[in-house]
């Protein structure tokens, strides 16, 4: 039996500074007005280009993001290996834009392919379809509506690129995760990424999907690709996540008055999710699986999926995963209990990174009173250790 609670080994690597200063982060990620004035104050000096690093750099940048570059990451990564714990280094601008931020995009992104491949500590490379596409241009094609001669040429370039960053990455041997984000961007992701499953993922995953089991279409979608697999014979490389846009979703719908695509509440989105780990064990033969949660729950369950169906807890088919600065006392734990495990490891200078910064900060803000997971762990640390010293 694993033991999420053991902070010894959670912590193994930070020092009582680096405990003392994310205790004291979280602690301020509590108080929702906090983070409220926050964000206002953040996107408000982003929109004026106000220097705001100075800031954001030595507290909430420095805990969850690992360098404004690759070669940052790496040593975060060096760091994160001798846990045993894998990186993936994720490049967080959020957005393509103009032709040439899109571009730049496509070139770190194939930096980023070969970079994971030159070392072993790094499992996945993964990137962001949005950081390759105008966003409206994206939104209208997943709409399904006519585009101009212009838009189409345009598009044209999107898909290229897409297919060049999986076309690398196979022949790097490099399993590559593409990210979901905003609803209205993921019908066209999802018919690119079948393309490329199909095309690439013959004798094992290279292209993984990303289901958001918050969306309670998804079950029926993964019984489609499991049919689509057999059809066409390859392995689905599946990313399983919960979705980090369930308000933006349902403000948006409840907008333009279509159907809410989240699950109606949480325990409906938690068996959503864990029906989803379970369906791709029970056919684990067309699928690899890459379990991105941060909820104790649902790693449980698929260590005991594991067990159940005799797989290996060391096959590499099936990864844990968490984002840097959140849950090492899942990462660790599951790490030195012999499972794979890797760290989502964000890289952006401050003013890309800061719409990933503003959810990390609401996801750790205090719900009906409650101590956030990671205060309470890190508070249980400090006094673990206070202990140990008197005794
Ligand atoms: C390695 C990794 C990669 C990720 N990549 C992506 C990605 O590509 N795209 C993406 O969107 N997110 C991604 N995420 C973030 C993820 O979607 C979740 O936002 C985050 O991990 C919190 O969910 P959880 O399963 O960890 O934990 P939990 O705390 O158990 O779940 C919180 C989640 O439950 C859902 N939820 C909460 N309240 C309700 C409600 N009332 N009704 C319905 N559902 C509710 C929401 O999805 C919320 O984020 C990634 C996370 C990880 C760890």
């Amino acid at each position: 039996m694993i033991d999420f609670k053991n902070t010894q080994i959670a912590f193994e690597s930070k020092t009582n500074v680096d405990l003392q200063r994310a205790k004291i982060l979280f602690e301020c990620m509590q108080r929702s007005w906090l983070v409220k004035i926050g964000k206002f104050a953040a996107e408000f000096a982003s929109a004026i280009h106000f220097p705001i690093a100075w800031a954001l750099k030595p507290t909430i940048y420095r805990q969850f993001v690992g360098g404004e570059n690759l070669e940052e990451c790496a040593l975060v990564a060096e760091k994160l290996a001798k846990s045993g714990v894998y990186s993936i280094f994720d490049n967080s601008v959020e957005g393509g834009g103009t032709e040439k931020a899109i571009q730049a995009n496509f070139d770190e992104a194939i930096r980023s392919i070969k970079f994971t491949q030159e070392r072993e500590n790094v499992a996945y490379a993964v990137f962001k379809p949005t950081a390759l596409a105008p966003a409206d241009l994206l939104e209208k094609a997943s709409s399904g509506e006519e585009l101009t001669e212009n838009e189409k040429a345009v598009y044209q370039r999107f898909q290229e690129r897409f297919e060049n960053l999986c076309k690398y990455a196979h022949e790097l041997n490099i399993r590559i995760l593409v990210d979901a984000e905003s609803y209205c961007y993921q019908n066209e992701i999802d018919r690119m990424t079948e393309k490329m499953m199909r095309r690439y993922n013959k004798k094992h995953a290279i292209v993984f999907t990303t289901l958001q089991m918050y969306r309670h279409d998804r079950m029926k979608y993964l019984e489609f690709l499991l049919d689509d697999a057999v059809k066409n014979d390859y392995i689905v490389g599946m990313k399983f996540v919960r979705g980090a846009y369930m308000e933006k979703e349902r403000a948006r719908a409840k907008k333009l008055g279509y159907l809410d695509p989240i699950c109606p509440t949480k325990e409906a989105t938690d068996e959503n999710y864990d029906n989803g780990l379970r369906f791709t064990i029970e056919h684990i033969d067309r699928f690899e699986v890459f379990n991105g949660t941060h909820n104790e729950k649902s790693n449980f369950l698929l260590a005991d999926l594991l067990q159940q169906h005799n797989i290996e807890q060391s096959d590499k088919r099936i990864f844990f995963a968490q984002l840097y600065g959140m849950s090492d006392n899942l990462s660790y734990n599951l790490s030195k209990a012999g499972y794979n495990v890797a760290k989502y490891v964000p890289y952006a200078p401050v003013k890309d990174v800061l719409p990933y910064l503003i959810r990390r900060a609401e996801e750790n803000t205090s719900i009906a009173g409650q101590t956030s997971r990671e205060l309470d762990l890190i508070r249980t640390e400090v006094k673990r250790r206070k202990l140990e010293i008197r005794s």
